[in-house]
């Protein structure tokens, strides 16, 4: 038998043999790197100092599926705040993991509310704001002590708006000694990568664990980002933690930073992910979650919710009938996943396809768990529905929404249920 050209199941191209981080929060434990699935994350933008409200987005993001969250450590307020935002979200039984992002004062934050730094289960330290000139060294050490003191991972966090000028001004010298000096772009990508394994080197002679540091240089650029991963991959072994930084607003964002993450994704590159949308006014902030979520289980990565597969409409679609279904299914089984997860395992793995016509609806819809393929212009008011393959029943009427919303359901608690559904 000859050989097909078509790898079966391609996906990623192996994933990059790394170190392995633990995030710990109690009971729970977040790896990142060393083969773990790549790992969501997100961050809060409610002002620390009001712990009910971070409390509450924290919950959301958490909800929506973010495994761990940061949030902003600016201030004596907000440091203070911690810890009640630790204990709100206990009582609301949110176990998630809780990262500090420290700038200019982690050091003294760390040292002067050491409820605090318990209370948080990581810390980013960004090496370009931990101070100036004599002074840096030995704040950047301060908080790498309080690291190892509460046993807390760190992530060195580069992000090329906040590069440390002093290594940038040692890197261009090193670059005009050159006989062919490097362009000004690669001396930038060299010094985002010289400052994140420089720090991390630095943290482990201060004591911090090899396994207790992610690194990550974030830029804004999507060809800037690739280059400089690839490279940060190529020099060293500990995890690292994708983002395009300020990626932007609505679908650039979104694109821009699929774009970046996948193709890294797929060299195998990356262990935990962030993707730094700018909320649309009244925006909700979870949708950084599912943006993450949607590129890992797009890639065959992961598997976080049933996928509904649901055609562009044309002009043979004859109303909002079909975009409606589509929106709600979709919502209904992202609603559903909080509680399915735990009811229904396997649920994630579901496909459902709502279709627009039969030119492809029944045979998409055949190739899903579940599929419908609504009436375009000139046919039949019927709605065919597909089951594991078979045409099963034909809906009719005014509310099939709600029908297929029940037939969806029945086939996950008769084919997932461990349980039924409560
Ligand atoms: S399935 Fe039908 S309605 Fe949907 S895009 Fe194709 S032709 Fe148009």
């Amino acid at each position: 038998m000859s050989s097909s050209p078509f790898p079966i199941a391609s996906g990623p191209l192996g994933r990059r043999q790394s170190r392995r981080a633990v995030i710990r929060y109690g009971e729970r434990e977040v790896a990142v790197g060393g083969g773990a699935p790549v790992m969501v994350q997100s961050m809060t933008n409610t002002d620390t100092a009001d712990a009910i409200g971070t409390a509450i987005q924290i919950k959301d993001l958490a909800r929506a599926g973010s495994e761990v969250v940061r949030i902003t450590v600016n201030s004596p307020e907000a440091a203070a705040a911690v810890p009640a935002i630790r204990e709100q979200l206990d009582r609301m039984g949110v176990d998630v993991p809780l990262v500090g992002d420290f700038h200019y004062n982690g050091h003294t934050l760390l040292n002067d509310y050491p409820d605090c730094a318990k209370a948080l289960s990581k810390y980013r330290i960004n090496p370009g704001n931990v101070g100036k000139g004599a002074k840096r060294d030995s704040q950047f050490a301060q908080m790498i002590e309080a690291a190892c003191r509460y046993d807390k991972p760190v992530r060195i966090g580069v992000n090329w708006g906040s590069l440390d000028q002093a290594l940038l001004a040692r890197i261009m010298d090193e670059n005009a000694g050159r006989a062919e000096p490097w362009p000004a772009q690669a001396v930038m990508y060299e010094a985002l990568v010289t400052s994140a394994i420089e720090n991390a080197q630095r943290a482990e002679e201060l004591g911090l664990a090899g396994d207790k540091i992610i690194l990550s240089c974030k830029v804004s650029g999507v060809q800037d980002l690739i280059a400089v991963y690839r490279e940060l991959a190529r020099r060293c072994d500990y995890p690292l933690h994708l983002g395009l930084t300020e990626a932007g607003m609505g679908s650039k964002g979104i694109v821009a930073s699929t774009a970046a993450l996948s193709v890294l994704l797929q060299e195998g590159i990356g262990d935990t992910i962030r993707i730094s949308l700018t909320p649309e006014p009244g925006g909700d902030r979870t949708r950084e979650v599912i943006v993450g979520q949607e590129i890992l289980q797009t890639m065959g990565l992961r598997k976080f919710t049933p996928m509904v597969i649901a055609c562009p409409g044309c002009g043979r679609t004859t109303s909002t009938v079909f975009q409606d279904l589509a929106d709600k299914i979709q919502t209904y089984l992202r609603e559903q996943m909080p509680q399915w997860k735990g009811v229904y395992p396997g649920v994630e793995s579901m496909n459902v396809a709502v279709m627009g016509c039969i030119v492809n609806g029944p045979g998409e819809s055949k190739h899903a768990n579940i599929g419908i393929s609504l009436p375009g212009t000139g046919e039949s008011p019927a709605a065919p529905v597909f089951i594991d393959g078979e045409k099963r029943m034909t809906l009719r009427g005014e509310r099939i929404a709600e029908e297929f919303q029940t037939i969806v359901l029945d086939y996950v608690q008769t084919h997932y249920g461990k349980q039924t559904a409560v």
